[in-house]
């Protein structure tokens, strides 16, 4: 975005408010929690925890409006359900039930419809989860895009787990995990859109993870977890020592990026740690805890080129550094402005 656009449209929403950077962060910071204004809301974590009795529950919602509806490895359906299970098992809790929402525009095809309902039972039937509510709007012609599909989700959190959202045990030392190659996701959806006319065999790493993350927290100390969708593995490293007295250091030779993405981003201009994905997770976990929870990863489909990138460290508190392959250190700051509109 140039500044001149920037200065005429700041009383406007702008595609970058909706990026998952800096400017959502703005945005939700400024009118809607400000606004809404509860500890709960105000804890900004992927799922609210909500204590109900002597238990506490995981909600969230998303909205999905990935453009196109279909696309290498998944479509928005497939997309809406993980998304929404992933929100709950990265924090910690057990997904159980979802909602589903659909605003179709009119002509929408009834046969892909329902291609996309399908693909939702096959994920919801591998997380294990039951869709049980939902709602449907049809709207006219071009007074939306295809389809777009909302989901909220609740799941179980046991008391032991309530500090995995918001990170509150983090410590210098602790090592990051993510559990595989980065980029995915967006360099699927961009090719789907195929507007430079190249070639790739890149898939969307779409899939719920709450099975790799179960067998992962089985015995280990898991600080915090995150799934890394909108504004990639930077925006959440730097969500994570924002205003802390720690900082995180990385190792891009560690920072798993297939090569073909590697390629792609040159070509296209994009830096794969802010790159949405959808089946992917960054963890901080105890560093007597790291090489078990890599190896479970390891073990599992969804988690195969899992690896230890980083740790966090006491030096340069509330900043991360990424130390380059060559050896230059480069801060990593949330992403700014705006990668890919509608990448979920
Ligand atoms: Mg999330």
């Amino acid at each position: 975005m140039r500044i001149l656009d920037f200065l005429v449209m700041k009383d406007k929403i702008l595609l970058g408010h909706g990026s998952g950077g800096k400017m959502s962060a703005d945005l939700i910071k400024n009118i809607f929690v400000k606004n809404f204004s509860n500890s709960v809301i105000e804890a900004l974590t992927d799922s609210a925890i909500l204590s109900v009795g002597t238990s506490s529950l995981a909600f969230t919602t998303d909205s999905y409006v990935v453009d196109p509806v279909f696309f290498p490895g998944g479509n928005i359906g497939k997309l809406a359900v993980c998304g929404t299970v992933n929100d709950l098992a990265v924090s910690g809790a057990e997904p159980l039930y979802l909602s589903a929402s659909f605003i179709i525009e009119e002509g929408f095809l009834i046969k892909d419809l329902e291609t996309i309902v399908l693909s939702m039972k096959d994920e919801a039937c591998e997380a294990g989860v039951s869709i049980v509510t939902g709602d449907t709007k049809v709207v006219k012609k071009r007074q939306c895009d295809k389809l777009f599909i909302t989901t909220s989700g609740i799941g179980i959190l046991e008391p032991k787990n309530d500090h995995i959202a918001t990170g509150s045990t983090i410590k210098a030392g602790d090592k990051i995990i993510v559990n595989g190659y980065l980029g995915d996701h967006s360099a699927a959806v961009l090719m789907a859109r195929n507007e430079l006319n190249v070639q790739s065999s890149v898939i969307s790493d779409v899939a719920p993870l709450n099975g790799l993350i179960k067998n992962a927290m089985a015995g280990n100390t898991i600080r915090f977890m995150r799934d890394i969708t909108r504004g990639g593995l930077a925006t959440i490293l730097a969500e994570i020592v924002e205003n802390h007295n720690f900082g995180i250091r990385i190792y891009e030779e560690h920072v798993p990026v297939r090569q073909e993405v590697k390629g792609l981003c040159e070509i296209f201009g994009f830096d794969p740690l802010y790159m949405a994905n959808e089946g992917k997770l960054v963890a901080v976990v105890s560093p007597d805890s790291a090489e078990s929870v890599l190896k479970k990863m390891r073990n599992h489909k969804y988690g195969k080129h899992a690896a230890i990138i980083g740790e966090i460290t006491k030096n340069h508190p509330g900043k991360t550094v990424m130390e380059s392959i060559i050896g230059g250190n480069r801060i990593i700051d949330k992403l700014a402005g705006e990668q890919l509109p509608r990448i979920c």
